[in-house]
């Protein structure tokens, strides 16, 4: 079957749209007719050469639509269901096992070779192999092959516009509160880097009940939307001391918890810093090559730092649950969504999304 894909042909270039043939479902696969895709920052990671893919490389990993073909073994979903595309997992190594499929064993292998498991692709232009299988699905295309544990039903009342965006960015987000630091009401939790991740952190904190939420950013609209959307402080990262500052807006007793989305070494460690007693610090963002972080050992008995996959949680479970609260008016995730009418718009949107414009560029195709 030929669709069209906005195509990376090699680290460094833009992307260009290009006619493809595209297989049936494997068995365990999904084939999805995708209608909305999100920009992530591990898309713009592989255009800038950060995280190597093999090319020419379909990219998308925050896809929605509807389910056009399914393999034989696919129980989960059937043609004609809406659905939004996360990562895939294995199911069956240990932490599949135990609930923990963010840190699935096979992960690399499944969601960032830009093959299948047995180094086959799905994709081919004429005789040349084009690679994908990007987090589970290569959304950046009409057609998507998804892995089947990558794809998770949703109700067919809801815009495929801001469906996309679920199943990266703000699960990672949301989850890292809501599932994996569980935070106590009337907490104390800041937020360093409130782009789509670190804004869905915000939103989610409100959820759960925390009295402070302080949002950290360098981009004053940025800044403002989380004001919007529960941040009680907001705090420009390029103006004083942050760690000073963080400490301040805690009214003195230091944070409870900090969720980095920045992956800077020095506004890292100025959150560990402005921890309180037992505070404990996430670390989600893609930090560069090389970082070295440096903490006193002294200080690491009464304060933490942890990282996540992906918010520890279970998309299967945790998206419908986000668009409950959605529904109910508590989690307003659509607001940070700027949408571009095309995938041909796709360097446009990226370029927004690297200059700071718009904080979650979704392509509606
Ligand atoms: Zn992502
Ligand atoms: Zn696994």
């Amino acid at each position: 079957v030929r669709f069209e894909a906005a195509l990376l042909e090699a680290a460094g270039a833009d992307f260009a749209i290009a006619e493809l043939e595209i297989e049936e479902p494997r068995e365990n696969e999904v084939l999805v007719r995708v209608a909305a895709t999100g920009i992530c920052h591990s898309d713009l990671a592989v255009r800038a050469g950060d995280l190597e893919l093999p090319t020419p490389v379909i990219l998308g990993h925050e896809g929605a639509g509807v389910v056009e073909a399914v393999g034989a073994r696919v129980t989960t979903v059937a043609r004609g269901d809406h659905v939004v595309m996360s990562y895939a997992s294995c199911g069956a190594c240990r932490q599949c096992r135990s609930g923990r499929s963010t840190y699935c064993e096979s992960k690399s292998d499944l969601n960032l070779s830009g093959h299948r498991g047995d180094g086959s692709t799905a994709y081919r232009r004429g005789e040349q192999t084009i690679y994908g299988h990007f987090v589970g699905q290569s959304s950046f295309g009409t057609l998507a092959i998804a892995h089947e544990s990558a794809v998770i039903g949703v109700p067919k009342d809801l815009p495929f516009t801001a469906l996309a965006p679920l199943g990266c960015g703000v699960l990672t987000g949301a989850g890292a509160v809501i599932e994996a630091l569980r935070p106590p009401a009337g907490s104390v939790l800041a937020v360093t880097g409130v782009g789509a991740v670190g804004l869905s952190a915000v939103l989610a904190a409100r959820v759960a009940g925390c009295a402070t939420i302080i949002a950290v950013d360098v981009h004053e609209s940025r800044l403002a939307l989380a004001a919007e959307l529960g941040a009680t402080h907001t705090i420009d990262a390029r103006e004083g001391d942050l760690s000073a500052r963080l400490g301040e807006a805690s009214g003195g007793r230091g944070l409870d918890f900090c969720v980095d989305t920045s992956g800077r070494p020095e506004v890292i460690t100025a959150g560990f810093e402005a921890l309180g007693i037992r505070g404990t610090e996430m670390v989600l963002g893609v930090s560069p090559a090389g970082s070295v972080l440096e903490f006193d050992p002294w200080s690491m008995l009464n304060r933490s730092v942890r990282g996540s996959r992906q918010g520890d949680v279970l998309p299967a479970l945790f998206i419908p649950y986000l668009l409950e609260l959605h529904a109910q008016g508590r989690f307003p995730f659509d607001r940070m969504i700027t949408e571009f009418d095309s995938l041909a718009a796709i360097n446009d949107a990226v370029a927004a999304t690297e200059r700071g414009d718009v904080v979650k560029a979704v392509l509606t195709l």
